[in-house]
């Protein structure tokens, strides 16, 4: 494993991070629920492999995701960093923040958090709830009482917003979305890394939108590589002014699999970043249905998987195996549940399109997903 300096924290970061938000699941009593022997595994797999970072939330995995992380952290919390966040939205008046800050010490069973994040700020939640409820004096008290170690924000806004809050001069680590098909924060992570803030990326091999079959990604990047992952993760890691990239990681395979492609010494080559900029251009189109499967759409009203239709809409767009895609939505009338999922049944309420971290104009979107998968 390859450790990266952590902005000006003084810690050295694995340059591979545990992402906790795509743990296994298993299903009881039609509920899904965490297959908390399962991850554990994984997870203190990942620890003996180096990697020094674990992350989650409160909101993750139904509120179980804290909790399991905490286990597996048994033996282990001298040796890795804990990142959590502070549900943001959920911030309603002066000492939330240190109601929350205080469950979720008690869920993950540790008596400090080492990286406490703002979730999803946005240059308005900074406004609206950092500001006007003087979160900010709370987090610093917080640090100071050592029960968070530094304080952070995980965020998905524009670019510029992501340059305003790192001048606010709060933060100490951000984490942020930035892969090959979205470079659109790489300015603001490099100006953050000159503030002498720590980085993490998040997404770097696009919510596993990416995983299409490596002949398909070679075609476009034309280069040997093992698979489409591999490329991801390598661009990324790249960028030295990440010092993280956090990956949600649910199998041993695509664990040691990551931890390879971290682990090796050589850059990317100025040929393969130029491969890599070709298939950027080419798959501009994504841009518009930047999809990362995070499910905050979710659920609609109407049954409609909105996250599945993106990723088969991409495929057809994106990496032209559109017979595929068609396939596979084809699929989806097996059964009257899985019919539900298909693009065709949103009745366009527009629940979804507020809580759509990317903007994404689902209605449209699922409009000419149905047109071109049906
Ligand atoms: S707009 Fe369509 S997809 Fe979105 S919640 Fe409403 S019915 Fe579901
Ligand atoms: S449409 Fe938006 S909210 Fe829904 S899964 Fe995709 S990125 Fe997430």
């Amino acid at each position: 494993m390859r450790y990266r300096e952590f902005g000006n924290t003084g810690i050295k970061i694995s340059a591979l991070g545990f992402g906790g938000m795509r743990l296994p699941m298993v299903e009881r009593d039609g509920v899904s629920h965490i297959d908390e022997d399962k991850s554990i595994q994984l997870l203190q797999r990942g620890f003996e492999l180096g990697i020094n970072y674990v992350d989650t939330a409160y909101f993750y995995s139904n509120g179980e995701n804290e909790i399991v992380i905490g286990k597996a952290l048994k033996g282990w919390r001298d040796r890795v960093y804990v990142s959590t966040k502070v549900p943001t939205s959920r911030i309603r008046c002066q000492g939330d923040y240190r109601r929350f800050l205080e469950e979720q010490l008690r869920k993950l069973d540790v008596d400090y958090i080492d990286f406490y994040h703002f979730h999803g700020l946005k240059q308005v939640s900074y406004e609206n709830v950092v500001l006007e409820f003087n979160v900010a004096e709370e987090a610093l008290r917080a640090k100071q009482e050592g029960v968070i170690k530094h304080i952070s924000f995980s965020f998905h806004d524009t670019p510029e917003a992501l340059i305003n809050l790192i001048d606010t001069g709060l933060f100490e680590t951000v984490l942020c979305q930035y892969n090959f098909l979205d470079r659109s924060n790489e300015k603001a992570i490099a100006y953050a890394r000159a503030k002498g803030m720590g980085t993490v990326v998040m997404g770097p091999v696009g919510g596993g939108r990416l995983a299409v079959p490596s002949d398909v990604m070679q075609r476009l990047v034309n280069r040997k590589v093992r698979s489409t992952p591999e490329i991801a993760l390598r661009f990324v890691l790249g960028n030295r002014n990440v010092s993280c990239a956090l990956s949600g990681m649910n199998t041993m395979e695509m664990l040691e699999e990551n931890v390879r492609v971290a682990s090796m010494d050589e850059e990317l080559m100025p040929e393969e970043w130029e491969d890599i900029a070709v298939a950027i251009e080419e798959n501009k189109k994504l841009a518009e249905l930047y999809c990362t499967g995070c499910n905050y759409c979710m659920p609609c009203p109407r049954g409609v998987d909105i996250p599945l239709n993106f990723r088969l809409m991409n495929y057809h767009k994106v990496y032209g195996i559109t017979e595929y895609a068609q396939r596979e939505y084809g699929k989806l009338l097996a059964t009257e549940e899985s019919s539900a999922k298909r693009a065709e049944n949103c009745v366009e309420c527009g629940r979804c399109e507020t809580k759509c971290p990317q903007q994404i104009e689902i209605r449209r979107q699922l409009k000419e997903t149905a047109k071109a998968l049906g």
